[in-house]
């Protein structure tokens, strides 16, 4: 495996990769875990090289964020990059990928107004800048994202139309602990009581879809039942229904039927550590 910082030599080697096949790339902000290696795995199953970079983006973080205190392992990260037999890991330094003067952004339009986009202002403007420039970079064929940050995915998807770029988006399904857990990276921070509490979450979405088997039930009802669920162990950030296209939380009164790809999104704190997840209802 070759390991880069430099944005401009990663992507001379990439250009010349192109030459011999297909490129498929996956972002990462490191502290890799099951999850991210479901998506090399799948990466790799459809291209002839994969790269993988891992970049803490502070774009991305707001002022009152976790950006200091991300977990950042990188020789064991390298480590399992290595036993994936992945070809190229990216892992620029901030500085190298905003240089002093650096001063442009992407701005995402309506998918970013809602859930993660209300709590986390600028969030998506910074995953959208640095995504475009990881594309360019590796001038990936392929790209893969996890539905674990769906409105991530979304927006990726939005981002790569709107502005034509030359990449095909590859999605990976949530991958779980055994109690039903979104495996993500900031897991690391919970306590013990904490780790077992936060089951609880994925709990809440399996019990609102099984009552949305009834697709009379309206969203309120639906929501008001993981809210009875969720309220005492965590402090809720938001708990929304949408279709998928949009991501724009529909009405309480709208029945789970006549919304169009109906998926319903929650973020709560447990402790001091915010948790994401979501279902298709
Ligand atoms: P991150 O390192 O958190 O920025 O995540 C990098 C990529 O891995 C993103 O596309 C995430 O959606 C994806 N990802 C993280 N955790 C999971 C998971 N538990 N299941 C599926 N994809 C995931």
């Amino acid at each position: 495996m070759v390991t880069l910082n430099s944005p401009e030599i990663a992507q001379a080697t990439l250009l010349r990769w192109k030459r011999d096949g297909q490129v498929s790339f996956v972002p990462t902000m490191g502290s890799l875990h099951e999850g991210h290696l479901r998506l090399i795995r799948l990466a790799k199953s459809v291209a002839d090289r994969v790269v993988v970079s891992i970049f803490v983006n502070p774009l991305q973080f707001g002022p009152t964020e976790d950006l200091a205190q991300y977990p950042r392992p990188f020789e064991g990260d390298r480590a399992l990059l290595e036993k994936e037999k992945v070809d190229l890991l990216f892992a620029p330094k901030e500085t190298d990928l905003y240089p002093k003067g650096f001063q442009t952004r992407v701005r995402v339009g309506e998918l970013a107004r809602h859930l993660c986009g209300a709590s986390r202002p600028g969030h998506f403007e910074g995953v959208a800048t640095v995504c475009l420039k990881l594309f360019e970079i590796t001038r990936a064929d392929i790209a893969v994202f996890g539905e674990k940050d769906f409105q991530q995915l979304r927006i990726i998807r939005q981002l790569v139309a709107d502005l034509n770029l030359p990449v095909s988006i590859l999605s990976h399904t949530i991958v779980r602990e055994e109690d039903g857990l979104a495996l993500s990276s900031r897991n690391r921070y919970l306590t013990p009581c904490e780790r077992s509490d936060a089951a609880r979450l994925f709990e809440s979405l399996t019990t609102a879809k099984a009552q949305a088997t009834d697709r009379s039930v309206t969203a309120g009802r639906l929501l008001e039942t993981m809210h009875r669920n969720l309220h005492e162990t965590f402090d809720i950030d938001y708990k929304s229904i949408c279709s998928e296209s949009t991501l724009v939380p529909v009405a309480p009164h709208c029945r789970v039927g006549d919304i169009t790809q109906p998926r319903l999104f929650v973020a709560a704190k447990i402790g001091q550590t915010r948790l994401i997840d979501n279902i298709a209802l």
